[in-house]
């Protein structure tokens, strides 16, 4: 049953919901298969993810899927794969395993090569590219090795296809300055952060801080300190 699938895309571009597509079909093959011979599917994400609640996918249609394992690092995703023993393996938001303590891309993509190795089914889905054009290691570097590579599109507000993530704050591109690694949850949209998919003529990548943004950020930082 070896097979590797890859669903990446900008943000807003639907891989989540091309993800619950799969799992939904997971779940249909199932539903025709005599009970023994049922495939053990296991849903993961970052529990850094917290977008959509601990042990939920959403995606940005509103359709949902409410049995996913939320785990702090590597270690824990690898933990839980050998203590359950599934048969499919799928993993959400599979960039943020490249961040943060405990986690590494290249610990990241020798466990799913040997979850390959040992027959498993592995559906990956996430980003492979930063907002500032740069790649994201795991998604980009197990391309090659893909059986399958689902890659949804949606429009720039131009019209034109949308192949970036703009990272905007206030309303202002970010520049190549600021950090990759920046959830997408409340905390951040109350600092004025948000996201859009842009075609490649929109898509802008500032060296430095527009000056209106830096009015902003300081702004922000005079509030901060006001508080106790
Ligand atoms: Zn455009």
């Amino acid at each position: 049953m070896r097979f590797l699938t890859l669903i990446f895309g900008t943000m807003g571009s639907g891989k989540t919901a091309e993800l619950l597509r799969v799992i939904g079909k997971l779940q249909e093959n199932n539903s025709r298969l005599p009970i023994g011979s049922k495939l053990k599917f296991m849903v993961f994400k970052p529990v850094i993810e917290t977008r959509s609640g601990k042990t939920t996918i959403v995606s940005r249609n509103g359709q949902r899927f409410d049995d996913v394992i939320a785990v702090g690092n590597l270690r824990e995703l690898a933990l839980e794969i050998s203590k359950n023993a599934p048969d499919v393996i799928i993993i959400d938001e599979c960039q943020f395993f490249e961040t943060g303590v405990g986690n590494d891309p290249w610990h990241f993509t020798e466990l799913i090569r040997e979850l390959l190795t040992a027959g498993k089914r592995v559906i990956l889905c996430g980003l492979i590219q930063n907002c500032y054009g740069g790649k994201f290691e795991i998604l980009s570097s197990l391309c090659p090795e893909a059986n399958e590579i689902l890659n949804p599109h949606t429009t720039c507000s131009c019209g034109q296809i949308a192949s970036h993530t703009q990272r905007l704050q206030n309303g202002y591109p970010t520049p190549i300055t600021d950090p990759v690694f920046l959830v997408d949850d409340s905390s951040n949209h109350d600092l004025g952060y948000s996201y859009e998919p842009r075609c490649n003529d929109c898509w802008e990548v500032p060296e430095k801080p527009h000056p209106n943004l830096v009015i902003f950020r300081n702004a922000l930082e005079k509030i901060r300190d006001l508080k106790p």
